[in-house]
């Protein structure tokens, strides 16, 4: 399978819980930008303090903020990877490539994880974060239509672009992955 991905799409598309199964089962780090944020705020780090408060508006970090964060967790990482949550933005996914081609580690594939807004409010809505209240939920969706579906095209054109629906059980989910990743 290949050994360095990304996951695109929407929030509530289920792509926390889909790269920790993959992660699990390929051996790959995980690295959620989403989750590397929520503990810098739980420990209430200056950095966390920093982001807390656009995170529970539903906006996005700022890009030097998350490209610090990634760019530590790569530089001292020889094997595959999964990035969750990042990039989001045409510039942070610029900054990545740039960074890649440094260390000679390309991506392998863009896994966009595809779902209707109905099932995705319902999804967040369930399941009760900080940040997943109706009005931030349809906030996130609009800075996710905005800032970071462009990505789409983008990954697109470079021929790295794999579409899976993401409904149906979690277990089908994965194999539908698993399958456009082989
Ligand atoms: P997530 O867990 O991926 O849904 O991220 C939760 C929140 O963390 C987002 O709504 C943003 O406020 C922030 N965040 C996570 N990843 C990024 C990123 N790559 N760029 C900017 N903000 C981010």
């Amino acid at each position: 399978m290949k050994q360095r991905l990304l996951f695109l799409g929407p929030p509530g598309a289920g792509k926390g819980t889909q790269a920790e199964r993959l992660c699990a089962s390929h051996g790959l780090m995980h690295l959620s930008t989403g989750d590397l944020l929520r503990a810098e705020v739980a420990a209430s780090s200056p950095l966390g303090q920093e982001a807390a408060a656009v995170m529970n508006r539903g906006e996005l970090v700022s890009d030097d903020l998350v490209l610090a964060i990634v760019e530590k967790q790569l530089n001292t990482q020889s094997g595959g990877w999964l990035l969750d949550g990042f990039p989001r933005t045409v510039i942070q996914a610029e900054a990545l490539e740039q960074l890649l081609e440094q260390l000679k580690q390309p991506i392998q594939a863009v896994v966009l994880l595809e779902l209707n807004d109905a099932v995705l409010i319902e999804r967040l809505l369930s399941r009760g974060r900080a940040d997943d209240n109706e009005t931030v939920i349809r906030h996130r969706l609009e800075v996710y239509r905005e800032k970071t579906a462009p990505l789409i095209d983008h990954y697109r054109h470079q021929g790295l672009l794999e579409t899976v629906e993401a409904h149906g059980s979690i277990e089908a989910i994965t194999s539908s992955i698993e399958a456009v990743l082989s």
